[in-house]
């Protein structure tokens, strides 16, 4: 099916709206004309967000906020079927609007009942928002008389069963998606599936994470081998540093998958962490494109390096938590302390963003997202209950206040000084640095400041590494010249 398969996947904001809709669906109609084509789509931009604020609002037995929200949902997506289609298929449209709707009403209301807020329920209920931008774009491109249909991944991505962050089955979801999505390929149709969700074997709705439908589009592109990813966003790529932190940012032409899969995981929004997982293996491009600007070429995304690049582009994660865990004599192994934590880290499937030793101290840091800090402390408690009781280990140091940048770039790998610079570059604007770390791929120096400076120390590796607008220079070239 791969030869000329096109997968492309279209974010909130390029659905967030009836006139971004029809954007998307000229767009789709444009690519399907000349190549088959699926399209994967998000929520409509904060739906996911209202839903699960909705779902917490239940669970506190906030019934006012819960129908409030009910209530916005309704109107958001049925003002919008109002506006993008025909009088004729409107009515149809929203009763199915107001079904799926209902469905989600009626696991809010439970959790308000029952204030409680499982999480097979909360991936039940909200997977609805992606389901209804679903259905619009379908609708409108056959209003048009475009053959498209609405499908549900759940029939598409297997996963497992971590709920809320699942992680796919390939080889079954590679069936899945060829009986599915392939036949309706053969047909002309165009696929609009839901991005974000996928099934249990045994059917249970799973989402792969906030932010997943990038996940969800490069699932199905290696499923269906195809042999290329368009993933449109409100950006014309991927920038040297988050545009809202450096105003003068410069779009990348290319990148690396290593590139793009660290940025990624370093907290660079414009692509979700494990992305890039599944097309890694059958060297399948994407190119991250903007659905406002669509003339733009965008950022490739493939295993070629780019010439003359050492430092690519800055990330930062400003949620983030430094746990500190010490030995109160020599005598206990540090080692052996760490390696009991990470085995506790990974019991919580939280990541370790970064890790600094001291062997001299007999302690260790390690970061972590803030959202897994407390199932990660909580199994830190349990696992060192006795050396916390016998005073063998400090209490464990948590601080909130901290924050992780990362430079990343094929063309670190060797050059020397470069650290050195980046920790100058810093520090000349009086920024403590916490921590540091050089992934062991080298293509990846992490900083952690204190989090009210985070930004600032963004913006001063963004210039000492000369990544801004005003023309990218290789480190290399920018030193004083001698004599
Ligand atoms: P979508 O809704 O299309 O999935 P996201 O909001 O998830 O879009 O991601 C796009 C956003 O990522 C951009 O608007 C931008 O603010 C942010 N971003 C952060 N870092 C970068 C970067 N290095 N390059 C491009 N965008 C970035
Ligand atoms: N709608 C989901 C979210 O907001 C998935 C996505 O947009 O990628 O997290
Ligand atoms: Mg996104």
């Amino acid at each position: 099916m791969g030869d000329s398969l096109l997968v492309m996947k279209f974010g909130g904001t390029s659905v967030g709206s009836p006139e971004r809709i029809r954007g998307v669906a000229d767009l789709t109609a444009q690519m399907a004309a000349s190549r088959p084509t699926v399209v994967v789509v998000s929520a409509m931009s904060k739906v996911t967000d209202l839903l699960l604020d909705t779902l917490r609002r239940g669970e506190a037995g906030d019934q006012q906020a819960v129908e409030a929200g009910i209530q916005n949902l309704s109107d958001r997506h049925i003002g919008a079927a109002r506006e993008l289609l025909p009088a004729d298929r409107q009515e149809a449209v929203i009763d199915q609007i107001t079904v799926i709707l209902d469905g989600y009403a009626r696991i809010a209301r439970g959790m308000l009942l029952l204030r409680e807020r499982p999480v097979r329920a909360v991936d039940e209920a909200v997977t609805v928002g992606e389901q209804l931008s679903a259905l619009l774009i379908a609708e409108l491109l056959q209003s048009r008389g475009v053959a498209a249909a609405r499908v549900d991944a759940v029939g598409v991505i297997a996963t497992d069963d971590e709920f809320g962050a699942a992680s796919p089955l390939m080889a079954e979801t590679a069936e899945r998606a060829r009986a599915t999505l392939g036949q309706l390929l053969d047909s002309g149709i165009i696929p609009i599936v839901t991005g974000f969700n996928g099934s249990t074997l045994s059917g249970q709705r799973t989402t792969l994470g906030r932010g997943g439908s990038d996940f969800s589009a490069a699932i199905i592109a290696a499923a269906l081998e195809a042999s290329e990813l368009w993933i449109w966003t409100d950006v014309d790529g991927i920038l040297t540093g988050d545009p809202r932190v450096v105003p003068d940012a410069r779009v990348l032409e290319s990148v690396t998958y290593n590139e793009a899969a660290e940025l990624a995981y370093n907290g660079a929004k414009v692509l979700h962490g494990r992305t890039l997982q599944p097309l890694v293996d059958h060297l399948i491009p994407v190119r991250i494109k903007n659905s406002f600007n669509p003339q733009a070429p965008g950022t490739l995304i493939s295993d070629r390096k780019s010439e003359g690049h050492n430092v690519g582009a800055i990330t930062s994660f400003e949620h983030v938590t430094m746990i500190s865990i010490e030995a109160v004599s020599l005598t206990q192994s540090g080692a052996q302390l760490m390696s009991r934590a990470l085995a506790v880290t990974a019991r919580a499937r939280a990541e370790v963003l970064l890790l600094t030793r001291s062997s001299f101290r007999q302690n260790f840091c390690m970061l972590v997202r803030t959202e897994d800090v407390e199932d990660v402390i909580e199994g830190l408690r349990e696992e060192l209950a006795l050396e916390l009781a016998h005073g063998y280990v400090h209490p464990f140091e948590i601080d909130h206040s901290v924050g992780l940048l990362a430079s990343v770039g094929e063309g670190m790998k060797g050059t020397s000084g470069l650290a050195g610079r980046l920790f100058t570059a810093i520090s000349a604007r009086q920024i403590n640095i916490i921590a540091i770390a050089q992934g062991s791929s080298e293509i990846t120096i992490a900083i952690v400041v204190r989090a009210d400076r985070l930004q600032d120390a963004v913006r001063a590796v963004h210039e000492e590494c000369n990544l801004g607008s005003t023309g990218y220079r290789p480190l290399e070239s920018t030193r004083e010249p001698v004599g």
